[in-house]
């Protein structure tokens, strides 16, 4: 088979799985209400507004999929999404962060909840780190790599909105992102970049998806 074969049929899997079955199952606001650890989980974290549940909605094929997270006071939790008919994989909506707004404690909360997720959750297979095309990479968005460096768990970045900017800036935004990415101990070394309302990209993050959940 052609390494072009094998995408196809890895994209047309996750297509299939992400496309299907797929159900909220729980809001977490502290570690003690995690579900059981039976399946591999790959999360979700980026700056609030950066698109994340467009995002969700486009890879799972849905119209509101991640409705849990626009709950107000809901903001503040892990969401749980379950995958898979026999239950393949948990979908991890983090809260978004980088809200000026926000007090302090909801902040350090905030900061606690996901460290404590990310350092001690054995299933978690990879994070995804959303970034908006039209911002680039921001010092909130750098905390959260370092979050996940020191954690040591494995993330790939993506580009969200990319349908928003022409495409001069897009590819500006790309390099000075890879260029991130590269100086990061647990950053994959490439950007996804998508568009949810165009469909741009999603084909091959659900096919990355489903490679990570499988490694
Ligand atoms: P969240 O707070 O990270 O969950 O962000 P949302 O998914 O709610 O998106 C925030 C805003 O950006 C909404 O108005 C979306 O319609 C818009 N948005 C999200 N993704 C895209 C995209 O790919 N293209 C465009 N043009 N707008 C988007």
């Amino acid at each position: 088979m052609t390494p072009e074969d094998a995408q196809a049929e890895l994209e047309e899997r996750a297509r299939r799985l992400l496309t299907g079955k797929v159900e909220f199952q729980l809001s977490a606001p502290k570690l003690e209400f995690l579900p059981e650890p039976v399946v591999p989980e790959i999360a979700f974290g980026g700056r609030s507004n950066v698109g994340k549940s467009s995002l969700l909605n486009a890879l799972t094929n849905r119209k509101s999929l991640a409705r849990a997270s626009v709950t107000p006071g809901r903001t503040q939790e892990l969401n749980f999404f379950e995958v898979g008919e026999p239950l393949a994989l948990r979908l991890v909506d983090m809260p978004g962060y980088g809200f000026a707004k926000a007090p302090l404690n909801v902040v350090e909360r905030w900061k606690m909840l996901v460290r404590d997720y990310l350092r001690g959750r054995l299933v978690l297979k990879r994070a995804l780190v959303l970034i908006d095309s039209r911002h680039g990479v921001k010092d909130v968005d750098r905390e959260m790599m370092k979050m996940l460096d020191e954690a040591a768990v494995g993330y790939r970045i993506v580009l969200t909105k990319a349908d928003k900017i022409k495409a001069s800036d897009l590819a500006a935004v790309h390099a000075s992102t890879l260029a991130e990415a590269r100086k990061r101990t647990a950053a994959f070394p490439h950007v996804h970049l998508t568009s949810s309302e165009k469909g741009m990209g999603i084909a091959e993050l659900r096919a990355a998806v489903l490679a990570d959940a499988e490694s």
